[in-house]
């Protein structure tokens, strides 16, 4: 049988990609507040903000690619059973060509219908891809309502987590790729790893996670998937 590993991306993985993280010193928080583009409170006080910031998001999206780490963790599914747990927004996981990802935290390229209060309720048909075009105020779904960015908002519950707990409970091998391991509840996915499971962080900087069974590569990205791939997951 294959060894299943679950590969937990945050920020850090898209970053030599050149989508900058959002919390490091000049990060997309020093130059937006979070609150006004991209919370459920900023949403209903000004829907027009929250989309122009995801259309520029959009932007950005389209002129960038995979860097290696991208490709190394997609090419990890010719040797093992692979589940990708990603914080990201981008989709380029799927660029790169893995098939098995889960966005924990919604997707830039996705839309759907507003909903009104309980935004959480909504239904996977109605959330559809439009690539890398600008929504409006005044676009509507087939529904009716205004289009919103399929995005999980501060302020919003993470629909997928029971997911991605389930993956994590089942993997060998448990895999975190440039997190700083402060997001929640995120960050928290580690810990339902089975005792014997083994941890690695890739992450450059001194993350401080105390649990004794994380094997911490301090590296960037596309070099600590060197590592992984040729030293340590090796068949
Ligand atoms: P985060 O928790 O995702 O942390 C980013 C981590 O990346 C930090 O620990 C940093 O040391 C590390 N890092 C920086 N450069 C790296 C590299 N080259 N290789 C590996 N690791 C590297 O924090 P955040 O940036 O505050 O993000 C918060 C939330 O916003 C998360 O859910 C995140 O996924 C999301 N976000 C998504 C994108 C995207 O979709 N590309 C970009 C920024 C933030």
């Amino acid at each position: 049988m294959k060894t299943k590993i679950s590969i937990l991306t945050g920020a850090g993985v898209s970053a030599e990609s050149g989508l900058g993280t959002y919390r490091d010193n000049g990060g997309l928080w020093d130059q937006y507040d979070p609150m006004e583009v991209a919370s459920i409170d900023g949403w209903r006080k000004n829907p027009g903000k929250v989309l122009d910031f995801y259309n520029m998001q959009r932007e950005k999206l389209r002129a960038v690619s995979p860097n290696a780490a991208h490709r190394a963790i997609a090419a990890l599914e010719e040797r093992a059973d692979v589940q990708v747990i990603t914080q990201n927004v981008d989709n380029l996981h799927e660029r790169a060509g893995s098939t098995r990802v889960l966005h924990l935290h919604g997707e830039t390229t996705k839309v759907r219908p507003d909903q009104g209060l309980y935004d959480i309720n909504f239904s996977e048909d109605e959330v559809f891809d439009i690539g890398y075009e600008a929504v409006r105020l005044g676009d509507m779904a087939p529904n009716g309502n205004q289009l919103r960015p399929h995005i999980v908002f501060f302020g919003e519950a993470v629909p997928k987590m029971e997911r991605a707990i389930e993956q994590v409970q089942q993997a060998d091998i448990v895999l975190i790729v440039g997190s700083s391991l402060q997001v929640y509840p995120a960050a928290g996915l580690y810990r339902y790893a089975r005792n014997t499971a083994r941890i690695f962080l890739i992450d450059p900087a001194e993350v401080p996670v105390r649990d004794p069974r994380i094997t911490h590569i301090r590296e960037k990205a596309t070099r600590g998937m060197e590592i992984f791939t040729e030293e340590i997951f090796k068949l």
